[in-house]
């Protein structure tokens, strides 16, 4: 894989470009992605950006997200596009089985593929050009550093502005993880200038939601929710019938897996959900217990340090099961 600045002198160019990220997009995989879309247009490409799946209505409000294909409901046409692209961004993931049912596509298709990325233990080998930065706090972060490398620090408008300081926010827990370098507040800072709206992108992100996710909190907090002192984990485990009960939507539970964290002293906090196709875990910890290594090893997942993802095909009891173990397996770690 060749730096991703050797791409900038081929950018005056115009070209058929295709963008696309990981599935069930959150803030910073749709942010860079819209981001950089605004940007190449701006430049004179023609640009399509493609989701694997549907994604949260907390980022439906991004400038230029109307336009993004869905490719669970559009496979055919965005299949198109994809054989006839000269270039493929790839977004916030950096190994294809991250966009699932696209991934065979993606690796099949010849056109020059272009990784920037901050997950740790990239599939370089798949891509031409990229950047693969995991102390970068977010991929909008790295998509910023792009179009500012590349001498266009101008063209930044109030929309790109929005759709890099969401993911910039989400990435960052609102400013507050260790991946929170200088940079990124000189970052907001350059936005600012440029015409952000911060408080509008935070009333989109975090105060846009249903009354009946907050019902659903409520009751994961109270009913789901294990705390293991001797371990400093904490466990949620939420099955089927509360997502039914509380008609939870994708995106709903975005933000749950951080809420014990504000208990004293826990290391590791796990929120596993019964989805329909796999239990799907998230993984989030403080300090020095590694999720990505944890994710990798137990539960065919990765990400960060601090934050990581995963899944299981056993049933919700079994995965369950599976985790206790996992978890007194790792307890020197933990303690
Ligand atoms: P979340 O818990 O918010 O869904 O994901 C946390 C982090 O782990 C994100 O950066 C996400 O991209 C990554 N991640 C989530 N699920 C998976 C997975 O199944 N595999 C890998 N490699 N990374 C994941
Ligand atoms: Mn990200």
């Amino acid at each position: 894989m060749k730096a991703i600045q050797e791409i900038i002198p081929l950018l005056a160019t115009p070209r058929k470009v295709v963008i696309t990220m990981h599935q069930k997009p959150d803030a910073d995989a749709m942010g860079a992605s819209l981001a950089l879309y605004h940007f190449l247009v701006a430049k004179g490409h023609s640009v399509q950006v493609i989701s694997p799946t549907n994604w949260a209505q907390w980022v439906d409000w991004m400038p230029g997200a109307e336009k993004v294909m869905n490719y669970e409901k559009e496979k055919q046409a965005a299949d198109e596009l994809l054989e006839n692209t000269d270039w493929l961004f790839c977004l916030d993931y950096n190994i294809f089985h991250r966009t699932k049912y696209m991934a065979e596509k993606l690796a099949a298709i010849n056109c020059t593929k272009i990784l920037i990325d901050h997950h740790r233990e990239p599939d370089t080998p798949s891509f031409d050009y990229g950047i693969s930065d995991t102390n970068k706090s977010s991929t909008c972060e790295m998509v910023y550093d792009f179009i500012k490398a590349a001498g266009e620090g101008e063209k930044i408008t109030a929309a790109i502005g929005e759709c890099i300081y969401a993911g910039v926010v989400a990435d960052t827990g609102s400013f507050r993880f260790a991946s929170t370098t200088a940079s990124v507040h000189q970052l907001v800072a350059d936005l600012k200038t440029k015409g952000l709206d911060h408080e509008k992108v935070h009333g989109f992100l975090f105060d846009n939601f249903l009354e009946n996710r907050l019902r659903f909190i409520g009751q994961v907090l109270q009913n789901r929710m294990e705390v293991f002192y001797e371990y400093n984990t904490v466990l949620m485990a939420v099955p089927k019938s509360d997502l039914v009960k509380y008609e939870i939507k994708t995106g709903d539970t975005e933000g749950l897996v951080n809420i014990p964290q504000s208990i004293q002293g826990i290391k590791l906090v796990a929120l596993v959900i019964d989805r329909d196709e796999e239990r799907k875990w998230s993984f989030r910890s403080k300090g020095e217990f590694n999720c990505n290594q944890f994710a990798r090893k137990y539960f065919e997942g990765g990400g960060h340090f601090n934050a990581a993802g995963g899944r299981s095909s056993e049933s919700l009891e079994d995965a369950v099961k599976k985790f206790q173990k996992a978890m007194q397996e790792n307890k020197e770690q933990l303690q």
